[in-house]
């Protein structure tokens, strides 16, 4: 299958694509392949596919469901006794709606940790995105769950997976996983190849909770535990100091910030980005999952990022929007490890068409500015991925049925009633 787009804006110069099969082959001035789809490129502008570096998918189905709590409130009185009801159909129809919101806003690929993994990929597989889907892990510090975890993650990563999707391994945090757990996946990581992602650091109360219960932060916790490694994938770290960023520079931890469900919970607003950055870590940006951020719009979340960097430090030159750009595409795939980020020949052809005819973009001096600052998501009008398309004229096929399952599934789930509900 081969696509050749037309007369497209790339960094502001107007340029041929040419895909063959999952590969951007060329990027050239008025090329000559043949392809047996040709879109018609003018008035629009090409940027790499958005990769979300942290959400849990199927979460949609608890979207507006027990805000305005904290963290450990929601979760414990809302969020968990609801996923014990869950069904793997359930899954399936919150992730699709998760991937139909992703595509809607130019995300190509995720990083996705959940429980119910077989619903996860299949959906996931019938969306087309790209994404590495983590095989969640808790034991409560219990040898019984330890064991029961152990069995699934096992069963979970031979499932068998098409190219655009890999299996990751996600213990939930530290305060729901035992070190021993945390110390078994880190091995069996290394063993398979396979990247590990964990919450760490989100809240103080997860902070101060970590030194009264190991004695240490939870970052030095984890290298007491030998576990800080290239493969391990952090989401929040809002709580690290100075010597803490140091030590996940030196192990290659990549990090990955959730400007809107931190701030949304209350978790707090300083994440260290300048900091992160000179001390070469890999910084991302998810968005969290859609029960506390409330939508999957990763456009939205890098700029909220970069406003937050700006206000706490009280300097308008920190996270530019070029910056924060780079988190959402070269930064994510480098921490997924995969070949996209970029708009150039031999990366997978992983990309979006963002439409110059809105109106933020009618006033061109600064298409990064205007991307990340001005626009909204649906500013894409066609998303590519793996060289197929995905959404075309801003539709994504099957999606009104897609939102009417999971909104049933969502009500189902959660005993709402009209009137009664919260
Ligand atoms: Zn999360």
């Amino acid at each position: 299958m081969s696509m050749l787009i037309k007369n497209v804006r790339l960094d502001g110069q107007p340029v041929d694509i040419f895909i063959n099969g999952r590969y951007i082959e060329k990027v050239g001035e008025r090329l000559s392949e043949e392809a047996a789809t040709v879109i018609d490129g003018s008035n629009k502008a090409v940027v790499p596919g958005f990769i979300n570096g942290h959400t849990h998918s199927a979460m949609t189905l608890f979207r507006g469901f027990g805000d305005d709590l904290p963290l450990e409130r929601w979760l414990g009185e809302k969020i968990w006794p609801c996923e014990k009801r869950l069904s793997e159909d359930d899954v399936y129809w919150g992730t699709k709606l998760a991937c139909v919101e992703m595509i809607k806003t130019g995300t190509t690929c995720f990083n996705d940790m959940y429980m119910h993994y077989p619903p996860v990929l299949k959906a996931v597989e019938e969306m087309g995105l790209r994404a590495t889907l983590g095989s969640t892990v808790f034991d409560f510090f219990r040898d019984d769950l330890a064991e029961k975890a152990r069995r699934q993650v096992e069963k979970d990563s031979c499932l068998p997976r098409s190219e655009r999707i890999s299996f990751s391994l996600a213990p939930h945090a530290v305060y729901t996983v035992s070190g021993a757990m945390l110390r078994w996946i880190g091995d069996l990581a290394k063993a398979g190849g396979w990247l590990v992602h964990l919450h760490l650091a989100e809240t103080q109360t997860e902070y101060d909770n970590s030194v009264r219960d190991f004695g240490l932060s939870p970052v030095r916790y984890l290298n007491s535990l030998k576990i800080l490694a290239p493969h391990l994938i952090l989401a929040h770290c809002l709580y690290v100091d100075d010597e803490e960023i140091k030590m996940l520079a030196d192990n290659g931890v990549k990090v990955v910030h959730n400007p809107n469900s931190n701030l949304k919970l209350g978790s707090g607003h300083v994440f260290r980005y300048e900091e992160m950055k000179a001390a070469g870590i890999t910084v991302g940006i998810g968005t969290d999952g859609a029960a506390t951020s409330n939508n999957l719009n990763l456009p939205e979340a890098a700029k909220i990022a970069a406003l937050l960097q700006k206000g706490w430090r009280r300097d308008p030159t920190a996270m530019p929007a070029g910056d924060a750009l780079k988190c959402i595409t070269e930064n994510g795939a480098d921490i997924l490890r995969i070949n996209a980020g970029k708009i150039e020949a031999g990366r997978l052809a992983d990309l979006c068409l963002v439409d110059l005819r809105s109106s933020p973009f009618a006033v061109d001096f600064n298409f990064v500015s205007n991307l990340i600052y001005a626009a909204y998501g649906n500013c894409v009008d066609t998303v590519i991925c793996d060289g197929k398309i995905l959404m075309e004229n801003h539709h994504v096929p099957g999606e009104e049925e897609i939102m009417r399952h999971a909104g049933a599934a969502a009500h189902r789930l959660t005993n709402f009633r009209h009137g009664k509900g919260k």
